[in-house]
């Protein structure tokens, strides 16, 4: 057996699937190829590793902070699956060799950074905009990684509408400029427009128009994995 044939059925070898023949030819293999060794041994420890930590979840810690940051919101739900999880099975021998490496630390119940959250904050009034929008910069600065979109519906709609000023007389614009420079998007329901006739025009040109807030919100979380909020 060659290096090509031993990577391909290395897989099925560590997970005790391969036929003997074959398993007897990749062993005498290994044995004599000191690059298929390493990769098999790496193989047998992410086999170990992964069965030991028995999955991958988003770590305690923050999961906690952010329940503790929105401990009046009852929606929250954190999602349980990290990248990690989807990564596995399309691991190549590079990838693997870096997950071994990391899973000596074996003190660390989960071995990698987590899958940043993403968050749908819903707007519906903009008498607080400006209180609001402080609560949104509190959880940037608590976790820089989180996604943010807002979708803006009803009346809140309104903060994002060109000459807004929040409650001490501030412009919101500025404000919203800056949230998009770090990342957070703002989504204004199109049908709320409609309904308000509030000219497309007046929405300034940091937010995009979408057809339906509430579609928006609800492809967020359902397709996108977004955690809703309600801001
Ligand atoms: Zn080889």
């Amino acid at each position: 057996m060659n290096c090509q044939a031993t990577m391909r059925l290395l897989h099925a070898y560590v997970d005790g699937e391969l036929d003997l023949p074959n398993a007897l030819a990749l062993e005498e293999h290994v044995q004599g190829c000191p690059r298929c060794r390493s990769l098999h041994a790496n193989l047998l420890a992410l086999q170990t590793a992964l069965r030991r930590h028995g999955g991958w979840e988003t770590p305690d810690a923050l999961r906690e902070r952010l329940q503790a940051h929105y401990a009046r919101q009852p929606e929250v739900r954190m999602p349980r699956r990290t990248w990690l999880a989807q990564a596995v099975p399309a691991l190549g021998a590079l990838a693997i060799v870096a997950l071994i490496g990391y899973s000596g630390y074996e003190h660390t119940r989960v071995p990698s950074a987590p899958e940043p959250a993403r968050i749908v904050y819903h707007m519906t009034n903009s008498d607080a905009a400006g209180a609001a929008l402080r609560t949104l910069g509190n959880h940037l600065d608590a976790a820089p990684d989180v996604a943010v979109v807002v979708v803006a519906h009803n009346n809140g709609v309104d903060f994002l509408l060109r000459g807004a000023r929040d409650e001490t007389g501030q412009l919101l614009e500025t404000a919203v400029r800056r949230f998009k420079e770090r990342g957070v998007e703002f989504r204004v329901c199109g049908n709320t427009l409609v309904r308000r006739k509030i000219d497309s025009g007046e929405v300034i040109p940091e937010a995009k128009l979408v057809p339906s807030g509430i579609a928006e919100i609800a492809r967020l979380q359902g397709q996108e994995g977004y955690i809703y909020l309600r801001l």
